[in-house]
């Protein structure tokens, strides 16, 4: 999809926090030729701003310290994974870190898989990612060392460091103790490093059921650590995996496989979210019982990052799209990187708002305000001026004859004259926005009234003469006045008014369906003590209106982002536009409206 507006926005300058001084003074120390980062996402859902944060930190640390990325796929476990996963990380993080492509280089050449082979840290599995078009390269997959990984395991084992242990699942649970508890040796922890290597070889070939046995380290069931309490390395799945097929039925778990992938891989910053501090001393300690040489990847730890009015799990993205509450992960409620695209964010409002924010060690709740000011930074900058009614209201221009057709000049743009001018038909009829008129209007009501005066944007001064209502009372139609010598070089230009209004020509305007978003849910913080997010869905996150559009708007560019004239920023739907029909969606209002309202943020 086009991320092209007519200007890219600037760059953000470069951060600094605790993470990039790490690793510019592992630099400075000679401690790695090169940084070596990258994002390892489980193909278990797709991808959300909470990951966004964690790709341009990533990402943006390679591509500020002349390092690489890798996009890695944590596929170890095949019963939650899919390939529609995998497939829509690979097109969001080519889509986030697009702008930056030059510079983080996070995929492999496609089909070139590293080989199983030594385990003695003399081979090098690093391939040097790609540099040419996107459709050349895939991302790694910890899969990909399934038989590396299997290889390590058994080294682990030969050191009398890992063995195969028969209990339950339960009563694995049961040994393990509390954090306050010791735990309690296995049975099966004294096995003979021959019988363990038989019993492991039997449960890659198949032997055993789910569950019937597990390899686990052998490291201390009384470590107030709980996860050295003699963690499960393997475990028995007889499961299709959606990159390996039916090779395999044993399976790595995450803590194995992911500090072996770093190492294959020859990642030095293995970056991660603060509840991974604790799996830390095992993630050290199985790169050190292994005895690999070259320089071992270190954990770093920093704050995910939690946003008001949304959530952030993609279990609990997933509820959302299986109960049918949107309308898929790409719904533009969705603060998924695809929903977020397709509602017309641009990548660059996104990398902006995840650099802005920071990196920090503390758990806090960012306000949802904060990606919204991002946004509608990024998008006055780049969105052409538009005018559009929403919801629109008759006025017939008296003194204008049938037929007569003037033209003002209006600027694609305020401060951009490269943005260049369009003409705007005006004619006797026209459409203006039913809020824009009231009746009988409260104090300091600028717009239009009974008897009053109001500028058209780029037009003139109309004075509304008469209001037609139907049958039941409303008001159907204006009856107005133009007065054409207020108009731009007009002999009364100068003239002042307090409101100034949009509109377009009724003949020449073209009629759209239009989506208005708003936050998903009605509560800055939807589980605010256990409640179910469910209950505070907010009813009136979309609304559809059928507008009416400058005749500009007929056949936008893709990929194009417009302000609607007071009204918001939008862009044409890719999804459900045709040709010559678009359908607009509302990507953000032009301010915020939440604030105000007391104790919501
Ligand atoms: P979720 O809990 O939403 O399902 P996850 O942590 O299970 O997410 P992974 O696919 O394992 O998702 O995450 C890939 C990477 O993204 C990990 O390094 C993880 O730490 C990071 N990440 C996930 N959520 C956030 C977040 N909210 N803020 C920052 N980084 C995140
Ligand atoms: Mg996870």
């Amino acid at each position: 999809m086009s991320d092209a507006p007519a200007n890219p926005g600037t760059a953000p300058t470069a951060p600094s926090d605790f993470i990039r001084d790490l690793v510019a003074a592992d630099l400075a120390a000679g401690r790695y030729s090169q940084i070596h980062t990258r994002f390892p996402p489980e193909p278990n859902g797709y991808l959300h701003i909470g990951h966004a944060k964690s790709i341009c930190l990533n990402f943006g640390i390679a591509r500020q310290f002349g390092g690489l990325c890798n996009l890695r796929m944590d596929d170890t476990n095949p019963t939650k994974e899919d390939l529609e996963y995998v497939e829509s990380i690979m097109a969001d993080v080519q889509w986030l870190i697009g702008g930056w492509a030059d510079h983080c280089l996070g995929f492999k050449p496609k089909g070139k898989t590293p080989e199983a082979q030594s385990v003695n840290g003399q081979t090098d599995y690093h391939l040097a990612p790609a540099t040419g078009g996107s459709a050349d390269v895939e991302p790694f997959y910890a899969s990909d060392y399934f038989v590396p990984l299997y290889n390590f395991a058994v080294q682990l084992i030969t050191l009398g460091q890992a063995y195969v242990c028969d209990l339950s699942p339960e009563d694995t649970e049961k040994y393990r103790g509390t954090p306050d508890r010791p735990g309690t040796n296995s049975p099966f922890r004294d096995r003979s490093v021959a019988e363990n290597l038989e019993l492991f070889a039997r449960m890659k070939a198949g032997d055993f059921r789910d569950g019937a046995r597990t390899l686990r380290a052998k490291i201390d069931m009384t470590s107030p650590n709980i996860w050295l309490r003699d963690p499960v390395i393997y475990r028995i799945r007889h499961a299709a995996h959606h990159h390996t097929g039916n090779t395999w039925c044993l399976y790595p778990l995450y803590d194995f496989a992911h500090c072996l992938s770093d190492y294959i891989e020859g990642i030095t910053h293995s970056i991660c979210t603060l509840e991974f501090e604790v799996h830390r001393p095992l993630y050290d300690w199985i790169l050190q019982s292994l005895g690999l040489a070259r320089p071992l990847p270190h954990q770093f730890e920093f704050a995910r990052l939690n946003l008001s009015y949304t959530i952030m799990s993609k279990r609990k993205l997933l509820a959302l799209v299986n109960e049918h509450l949107v309308t898929g992960w790409d719904d533009p409620r969705m603060p998924t990187i695809s929903g977020l695209r397709r509602r017309g964010v641009p990548a660059n409002a996104l990398r902006t708002f995840a650099l802005g924010i920071g990196v920090t060690k503390f758990n806090g709740v960012t306000d949802v305000a904060v990606l919204e000011h991002a946004l509608r930074e990024e998008l006055n900058q780049v969105a052409l001026r538009r005018l559009a009614v929403l919801r629109p209201l008759k006025v017939v221009l008296t003194n204008l004859a049938p037929g007569e057709v003037l033209e003002f000049e209006a600027g694609n743009h305020p401060t951009d004259p490269d943005a260049g001018t369009r003409k705007l038909p005006f004619s006797r009829e026209l459409w203006i926005e039913q809020d824009d008129f009231m009746d009988v209007p409260p104090p300091k009501y600028f717009r239009l009234r009974p008897g009053g005066e109001v500028r058209l944007k780029y037009a003139c001064i109309i004075r509304c003469d008469e209001v037609v209502k139907d049958a039941a009372g409303q008001v159907i139609e204006l009856r107005c006045t133009a007065d054409l010598d207020t108009r731009s070089g007009g002999p009364n230009s100068a003239k002042k008014v307090k409101g100034t209004i949009h509109w377009v020509s009724a003949p020449h305007a073209v009629a759209a369906e239009v989506r208005l978003y708003d936050r998903l849910f009605t509560e800055a913080e939807p589980e605010k003590d256990g409640r179910d997010f469910k209950s505070v869905l907010n009813p009136h996150s979309l609304e559809v209106v059928t507008a009416k559009l400058e005749a500009s708007l007929a056949q936008p560019e893709s990929g194009a982002r417009f302000q609607f004239e007071r009204l918001g920023y939008f862009w044409p739907d890719p999804v459900a536009s045709q040709p010559g029909q678009p359908v607009f969606l509302r990507t953000i209002t032009m301010k915020d409206a939440w604030t105000k309202e007391a104790g919501k943020v």
